[in-house]
């Protein structure tokens, strides 16, 4: 059992999140940079090694590390 968010249900549509950050329209979405993803984001409640994780803008679904959505912010 997962708990994985469905990248077709309205929260993660509104925010152009995608498992896989290549698969992101960069012309929608122009804030979207090769390198930015799940895995370097402050909202990526994980741990290193992680593969999947909650994500604070996603009402506590997991999202995986090589994912973005246009909530992305840099971790500090
Ligand atoms: Fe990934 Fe960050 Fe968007 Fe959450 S807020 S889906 S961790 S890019």
């Amino acid at each position: 059992q997962t708990n994985h968010v469905d990248e077709n249900a309205p929260a993660a549509t509104a925010l152009g999140y995608k498992h896989d950050a290549s698969k992101v329209d960069s012309k929608k979405y122009p804030a979207y940079a090769a390198g930015k993803n799940c895995a370097n984001c402050m909202l990526f409640q994980g741990k290193t090694g992680d593969a999947w994780a909650n994500c604070a803008a996603l009402g506590g679904k997991q999202v995986n590390t090589k994912g973005w959505c246009m909530a992305w912010a840099k971790k500090a």
